[in-house]
């Protein structure tokens, strides 16, 4: 697998606790590296454009409105198989079912408040990195 890179959001649930240097400290001990990262407070109607795929799930109001309610930490990741590997430290998207190290194991609220986004293929990636940062910011 050659190098790859991911899209991560810090969600706000994890920035009100202070986590991202918790957070980082899991991404970049699993070997991924943060070449590019800023925090920033997205309007609602960011937020509904970055989850646009789930515009018609019943809990699309609910997810913007979360995603929209205090400040993230939008970063891109490298590494070997970043997409997966970064998927896999997130763990399970209900912290419930997240494996033992896990960053929604250690520190999810719940399923809305589940801490970290993670893209989940390369179509998704290349998309989600390009509406945050440009490629001057992209710092390997
Ligand atoms: P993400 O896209 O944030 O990395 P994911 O890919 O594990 O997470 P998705 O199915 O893409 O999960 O859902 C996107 C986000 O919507 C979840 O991370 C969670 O915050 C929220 N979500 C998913 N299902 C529910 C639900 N049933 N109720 C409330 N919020 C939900
Ligand atoms: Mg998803």
């Amino acid at each position: 697998m050659a190098l790859q890179r991911t899209f991560s959001i810090i969600k706000p649930d994890a920035t009100e606790r202070n986590l991202t240097g918790a957070i980082n400290a899991k991404l970049e001990g699993a070997g991924l590296r943060i070449v590019a990262q800023k925090r920033l407070h997205l309007t609602k109607a960011q937020a509904e454009k970055f989850y646009e795929v789930h515009r018609e799930r019943p809990f699309y109001d609910e997810l913007t409105s979360f995603m929209s309610s205090g400040p993230i930490v939008a970063q891109v990741l490298e590494g070997e198989d970043a997409i997966a590997k970064n998927r896999e430290v997130m763990g399970a998207t209900n912290p419930a079912e997240a494996a033992e190290g896990t960053i929604r194991k250690e520190f999810a609220r719940s399923l809305g408040e589940n801490s970290v986004h993670g893209s989940d293929a390369a179509e998704t990636a290349a998309v989600e990195i390009a509406y945050f940062f440009s490629g001057l910011e992209l710092v390997g």
